[in-house]
């Protein structure tokens, strides 16, 4: 409801009662990079790295991937990036061989541990550019405690490599993507060893719907405002809060104003969306109360059914905004 002109100012941002969200870029193409300076994206809140492979036509080398993660994090400056490994397979970049299911197959991180040398190629360039500004590392398609600990074991070996070679190298933090169902049921055990969250909503609306995200024939049926999906958001922004690890939302949801005011309702102070969105969710939250959006997302979350949580919000974003 908001006339006011866009809100292009990278100044933090505060709720009325004097909340701060972050705002951050999604990134994957180079015409990209524009945006994130002229919208004032606070850093890069996700590089879809596996952009690269349709770049290079195949898999990038480590050369290749250094001089890129280094521009990235010149780009994102003080606030960092986000980079998050090749998530190579399903709708994406295609894998080798064809799957019967790709959506369940060998995606993201099952594809980076199922080819380990690419994984530590991709972990060394990261470490490496991180000698020359803020980044860490994202795990795609996170389905069990493992992935993470095993990625982080290869981090590890792959920085005391770097060590005995005399390659410089800097500090990189390991994040879980949560966008699958298992992974959010698991949030508590996840917080425990991740060093941050990473919400993918559109991934997780797939799979706790069972909706394909690129199937028109059921495209009414991907309901981001969906009580399951708000139950899991909010499950998974309680378990980062109990251990005390940021958790940034990625997906496209935070792109919609509306829908970031229920984000923040249910406790993000941290979203990533396509950096042309920034503008319109930044004057959005400005002018919102978290208490308020608090009560929003909890009467939500109560709902029974998505046409019911899209009446509540559309009558309740009428009275208070
Ligand atoms: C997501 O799944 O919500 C996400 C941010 O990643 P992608 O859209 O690249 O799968
Ligand atoms: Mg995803």
């Amino acid at each position: 409801p908001d006339l006011s002109p866009l809100d292009v100012s990278n100044e933090p941002l505060l709720t009325l009662d004097g909340a701060e969200i972050t705002l951050r870029a999604n990134l994957e193409l180079p015409a990209e990079y524009e945006g994130v300076r002229r919208y004032g994206a606070q850093g890069i809140g996700l590089y879809r790295s596996e952009f690269l492979w349709s770049r290079h036509n195949g898999q990038p080398t480590e050369e290749e991937q250094y001089a890129v993660y280094v521009e990235i994090a010149e780009l994102a400056g003080p606030y960092g990036a986000m980079v998050r490994l090749f998530d190579v397979g399903g709708d994406k970049i295609k894998a080798r061989g064809a799957e019967r299911n790709p959506a369940l197959g060998l995606r993201g991180i099952r594809f980076c541990l199922r080819h380990e040398e690419i994984l530590r190629t991709q972990m060394r360039a990261v470490l490496r550019a991180a000698a020359r500004g803020h980044l860490n590392v994202v795990l795609p398609m996170v389905s069990d405690l493992v992935e993470i600990r095993r990625a982080r074991a290869i981090l590890e070996e792959e920085r005391q490599r770097l060590q005995r070679e005399g390659k410089a190298f800097g500090p990189v933090r390991l994040g879980a993507m949560i966008e699958v169902p298992s992974a959010v049921l698991m949030a508590e055990k996840l917080a425990s060893e991740a060093d941050f969250f990473s919400l993918g909503t559109n991934d997780l609306v797939q799979y706790l719907l069972a909706v394909d995200r690129s199937n028109d024939q059921v495209a009414e049926w991907f309901r981001s405002l969906h009580p399951a999906v708000l139950r899991s958001i909010h499950r998974t922004l309680e378990a980062a809060r109990a251990a005390s690890i940021p958790a940034v939302v990625c997906g496209e949801m935070a792109a919609t104003p509306a829908y970031a005011v229920v984000l923040v309702g249910l406790g993000a102070r941290d979203l990533s969306m396509t950096a042309s969105s920034i503008p319109r969710v930044r004057r959005t939250l400005r002018h919102i109360e978290v208490r308020r959006a608090r009560e929003i997302a909890l009467e939500s979350v109560g709902c029974a059914t998505a046409d019911e949580v899209e009446e509540l919000i559309r009558q309740r974003l009428a009275e208070a905004w």
